[in-house]
């Protein structure tokens, strides 16, 4: 069939594809590193590749660090140096698209942490988050007389692990001043895996109680959406055909990737398996053809053959 190859890279192919590669944009959590802990081989081969002029880019849908954040995790990691601009987390990039989809002086309500906040602040986008405290009243039908911030035109949500039943209210009560009020979400990804196969409710499960509220569809930034791709592409000069996307995950990343015009690149020391990418390959569904990446190593520090001179 005319259905996608996925290929290891090794040897010969590893070193042509690199060789004509000038940017790699990598997925950070399961590609760089798992929780605090980088993953083996993975700074010296970001080094191997920085030394050879490439450029280097960090693409999260993670909206609880801010880019700042990012660089520091990378230095203290063992990373070759970043700086603040080649990092797009889900929090700048929704800061990015306020700014430029809501008229000056409009404000956010906003569902997620003290780094999404600071990125707003950044940019300059005036916002918001609950006030349980100001809440008129024990029931929740009372919360409905909480009063309202005019200057709100967009709800934000990202991830904020103090999501409750009052700023759903809040929430909803902003949305359904009508299409005006946009609904944005940082990323749709439901789980976080944890170590020994443990998980926590990802920004997708907050994302999904508010759209079922409001009975409508946000906008999203975060990966497998183009805009995160359009952010780097705005501040780099970008060539497609000469970009690489890394990434754990085939419904995110390697998606994002895919519809972008990237070269895909899986690596196995995250979430997504070689399984996941057969069963893929195999369907007859054409979208899912958009999951296989070009293709796989078991992790990004089996590069480092392919980067020596
Ligand atoms: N969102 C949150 C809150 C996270 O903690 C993580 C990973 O740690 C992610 C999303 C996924 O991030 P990435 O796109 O870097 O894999
Ligand atoms: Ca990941």
């Amino acid at each position: 069939t005319g259905g996608r190859r996925c290929r290891r890279l090794e040897g010969e192919t590893a070193r042509a594809v690199l060789a004509n590669v000038d940017t790699l944009l990598f997925d950070c959590d399961g590609v760089l590193w798992r929780g605090e802990a980088a993953l083996s081989g993975a700074p010296a081969a970001l080094g191997r590749l920085a030394a050879a002029g490439k450029r280097l880019c960090y693409v999260t849908n993670n909206s609880s660090r801010t880019r700042v954040a990012y660089t520091e995790k990378l230095r203290r990691l063992g990373f070759p140096p970043a700086e603040p601009r080649h990092v797009f987390g889900s929090a700048f990039c929704a800061a990015r698209y306020l700014r430029q989809a809501l008229p000056p002086g409009a404000a956010a309500y906003v569902l997620g942490g003290p780094a999404l906040s600071a990125e707003l602040e950044a940019a300059g986008i005036p916002h918001l988050g609950p006030g349980p405290a100001a809440l008129p009243g024990p029931a929740p039908a009372d919360w409905a007389q909480a009063p309202l911030e005019p200057a709100v035109r967009a709800v934000l949500v990202g991830f904020d692990e103090h999501f409750s039943y009052a700023k759903l209210c809040q929430a909803l009560r902003y949305l359904l001043r009508g299409p005006d009020c946009l609904l944005v979400g940082t990323n749709r990804d439901n789980r976080l895996p944890l170590e020994g196969g443990s998980a926590i409710p990802g920004t997708g499960c907050l994302v999904k109680a508010v759209e079922t509220a409001a009975e409508r569809e946000a906008l999203i930034v975060g990966k497998p959406s183009r805009y995160i791709f359009d952010c780097v592409a705005s501040e780099f000069d970008i060539d497609p055909a000469r970009t690489i996307m890394v990434g754990d995950r085939l419904d995110t990343d390697i998606l994002m990737g895919n519809t972008c015009g990237l070269t895909t690149l899986l690596t196995l020391t995250g979430v997504s398996t070689l399984e996941e990418v057969r069963g893929h390959q195999e369907s007859d569904c054409p979208a899912r053809q958009g999951l296989v990446p070009d293709y796989y190593v078991d992790s990004i520090a089996d590069l480092l053959p392919a980067l020596e001179d």
